[in-house]
């Protein structure tokens, strides 16, 4: 039995007493006692409620540390980034947010996550050692063991490019890198939906992605791709040329994009996609019509993934939900009418909440998931005893 798992009896954050942490270990008193004072030299164990000490007795209730240390989590966007300093529960302590394309290339992009991540820490009177890790999030296919992106298409420059060892020049600390819908899904889960195990995140905005959680675990598949929902085939879409050469791709239906071009084709004057939203939003019959058929189209798709992986919840979330209702509708119509009714019977399909800051507090969950783990503890106990 190492230090880290001592330590993991505290993580689900119930204060326990030493006895507790001795039986539930199966270890000797004197041996919990041992591994419990490195976890509270490293401030990640301290003392629960006001147990003022008086006099030497130990306090009885010990319980995580959630400000022993913190995390930065990264959300990199296609035209602006946030970046955040998150404590060990996953609370934002400071935020910044900047418009930045990430089209200007890795050294310019973390460039600016090394000094803000430093600035944000002076802020909060953090040291760097204070600093556990830093989590990611690139709007793009990444290769989350090496954490690079692997032919990102609205990335020049980032192709191979290695993240983590350039951000580790500024901050000697474990950099975890991965896609924008993953870490939203992460961040969506973490904020609003804890004790969901099985759900999946769908990001409906210029593209159409999936984050896969499946028994509690984000799942990335052998290659990192898993999710990629926008690039399977539909019926619908079967003349339609997506923007990746192949015919029939759900998103070249579904996406914002191509709902914009079917209202301009209408003779409706739309620009980005905030006007879709706008028109939506307003009632525009044309509209509503369009992208309740798109929430149909990505049923489709979505119905087979229901099938396959029995999600407890489905969370709509990128720029396109917040049209609301009509894409939701849309969605529900065809999974319900197409999957088990086992499957959906107490399936939920809801709209994000967490909105644009999703991506940051998924990231800052990666970092926090990989700094509380049995490898990371256990490496940093060792450094001190
Ligand atoms: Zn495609």
């Amino acid at each position: 039995m190492r230090t880290s798992d001592v330590f993991d009896l505290l993580r689900d954050g119930r204060p326990r007493t030493r006895a507790e942490l001795a039986d539930a270990s199966g270890l000797a008193r004197s041996t919990v006692a041992a591994r419990i004072e490195i976890l509270m030299r490293m401030g990640l164990v301290a003392p629960y409620g006001d147990g003022v000490s008086t006099g030497g007795r130990p306090p009885a209730l010990l319980v995580l540390n959630p400000r022993a240390w913190v995390v930065a989590g990264v959300d990199i966007g296609a035209r602006h980034a946030t970046a955040a300093i998150a404590d060990l529960s996953g609370t934002i302590l400071v935020e910044r947010r900047a418009d930045l394309d990430v089209a200007s290339g890795p050294e310019h992009v973390l460039g600016w996550v090394e000094q803000v991540v430093a600035e944000m820490l002076v802020e909060q009177q953090r040291t760097v050692a204070e600093l556990a890790a830093i989590g990611i999030g690139l709007p793009g296919p990444v290769e989350h063991d090496t954490g690079r992106a692997i032919n990102p298409p609205i990335m020049p420059g980032w192709h191979r490019y290695d993240v983590p060892a350039r951000v580790q020049r500024a901050f000697a600390v474990p950099v975890l890198i991965d896609n924008d819908v993953n870490i939203m899904a992460l961040g969506e889960q973490h904020a609003h939906l804890p004790d969901v195990d099985d759900l999946v995140f769908i990001k409906v905005s210029t593209g159409i992605g999936a984050g896969l959680i499946s028994g509690g675990e984000l799942q990335r598949g052998a290659q990192g791709t898993a999710g990629d929902l926008g690039h399977v085939r539909i019926d619908r879409a079967e003349e339609v040329t997506c923007r990746c050469g192949n015919h029939g791709c759900l998103e070249a239906v579904a996406a914002v994009p191509a709902i914009a071009q079917a209202l301009r084709e209408a003779g409706v004057e739309v620009g980005a996609g905030q006007d879709v939203v706008a028109l939506v939003q307003g009632g525009d019959p044309l509209a509503v019509q369009l992208v309740r058929q798109a929430g149909r189209d990505i049923g489709e798709v979505v119905a087979v993934l229901v099938n396959v992986i029995n999600p407890a919840v489905i969370v709509v979330g990128g720029s396109l939900a917040d049209a609301g209702e009509s894409l939701l509708a849309g969605i529900r119509e065809v999974v319900y009418q197409r999957s088990l009714p086992l499957a959906t019977e107490h399936l939920r399909i809801v709209t994000a909440q967490a909105g644009e800051r999703a991506g940051v507090l998924g990231a800052a969950a990666l970092a926090i998931t990989h700094a509380l783990s049995p490898d990371h503890i256990e490496a940093r106990s060792l450094a001190l005893s």
